[in-house]
């Protein structure tokens, strides 16, 4: 007896840019699961962004906000583009949406297909609130007048790297389930590699470190240290080594960059943006204004994005079939968007993969 669909609301922000071409692809993907599921989905549409600053005066207007809080139990983001030069009263909405819903983690899967010889398949946990990205910096006078002097603060708090770090655990012992399920890679072991410079830093990263250390041991994971700069390294090096990584928000920003650039292609990497009661899925890409309007843009990311929004939600059988899905376009490797060498339009991936579903 199949339980009865659960209605479930999911905000839909398509942004600027490709953000409009992408978001809509995964809409669709939500539209083409629910029979095969179990799931009903409600979506609204949102407006945020800089298109929207023009319009209206604000980035993320107050009633795209309320109406997440309220009525949604995710989102799906599509990208926003950034003016070139600052702009007076300008602020990225998605820093505003992180700290508004308590999204304190942001998740990013790094994975190649089947087909392809490096097998990359790793998460990059950030910490999503702390960091220099409090942004309490102060420049004043030099006292030997030598000029002025910046600071910034770096602040880690025992409960954040706490959090962040349980969430690692958790990630860590799922994606080993899916993998025992799948039969694929069963004989790896669920690790966690806590990344930090606590050689250097060692009250900030220390207490990252230890309190990380204290919060996987509550996990069945096998858990390793690196220092971010060896990190760097190795990710290059070795990137398959490498199965759940968590990091301080500034070393996890510049490690999940770096690891996108391991596998071919911005359109390919997604991301969530994670809290206690609510995930934002949102493409790694930008708004990526120089291919935009012209129905070339990989939706890879973004559905991709979808999925993860999913698993979040503990819709695990509709991830996995969306997952899979995408993963049978990628190694088939006929219908592809430019960024891959293809010929395909945004469309006709969208349509091959949901023919897949
Ligand atoms: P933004 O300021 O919004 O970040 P950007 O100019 O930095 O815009 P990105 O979106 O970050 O652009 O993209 C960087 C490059 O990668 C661009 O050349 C863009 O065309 C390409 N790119 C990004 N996303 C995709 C995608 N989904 N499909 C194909 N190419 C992409
Ligand atoms: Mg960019």
């Amino acid at each position: 007896q199949p339980a009865p669909p659960l209605l479930q609301e999911r905000g839909l922000i398509a942004g600027d840019g490709i953000g409009r071409e992408v978001v809509p692809a995964g809409r669709r993907a939500l539209e083409a699961l629910p029979a095969s599921v179990g799931l009903k989905f409600d979506f609204v549409n949102l407006d945020a962004g800089f298109e929207t600053f023009e319009r209206t005066g604000a980035a993320l207007p107050n009633v795209t906000l309320e109406t997440l809080k309220t009525e949604c139990d995710g989102a799906l983001f599509g990208a926003v583009g950034s003016p070139t030069h600052a702009v007076k009263g300008y602020s990225s909405p998605i820093v505003a949406l992180r700290k508004k819903l308590s999204l304190y983690a942001n998740v990013r899967p790094v994975k190649t297909v089947r087909s392809n010889p490096r097998r990359i398949d790793m998460v990059i946990v950030r910490e999503n609130t702390e960091d220099l990205y409090v942004k309490e910096e102060r420049t004043f006078d030099a006292e030997d007048g030598s000029g002025k002097v910046a600071e910034a603060i770096k602040r880690i708090t025992e409960r954040a790297s706490f959090r962040i770090a349980s969430m690692a655990g958790e990630i860590a012992v799922r994606r080993h389930k899916v993998r025992q399920a799948s039969g694929a890679g069963s004989a790896r072991e669920p690790t966690v590699t806590i990344t930090h410079k606590s050689n250097v830093l060692s009250q900030t990263d220390g207490l990252f470190r230890t309190t990380a250390n204290v919060a996987l041991a509550n996990y069945p994971v096998t858990v390793e240290e690196q220092i971010v700069d060896s990190m760097v390294y190795k990710l290059f090096r070795q990137p398959e080594t490498y199965d759940v990584i968590v990091a301080p928000n500034l070393y996890g920003d510049l490690l999940s960059d770096g690891a996108a650039a391991l596998v071919g292609s911005l359109g390919l990497v997604p991301s969530a943006n994670v809290g206690d009661s609510f995930v934002m899925g949102e493409p790694c890409h930008g708004s990526a204004p120089d291919i935009m309007g012209q129905n070339i843009a990989n939706p890879v990311a973004t559905l991709r994005s979808t999925a993860l929004m999913l698993e979040f939600m503990n819709e695990e059988e509709a991830a996995a079939k969306l997952y899979t899905a995408i993963d049978a376009n990628l190694e088939e490797g006929k219908i592809l968007s430019p960024d891959l060498g293809g010929k395909a339009k945004t469309d006709e991936v969208v349509e091959d993969i949901l023919k897949r579903l």
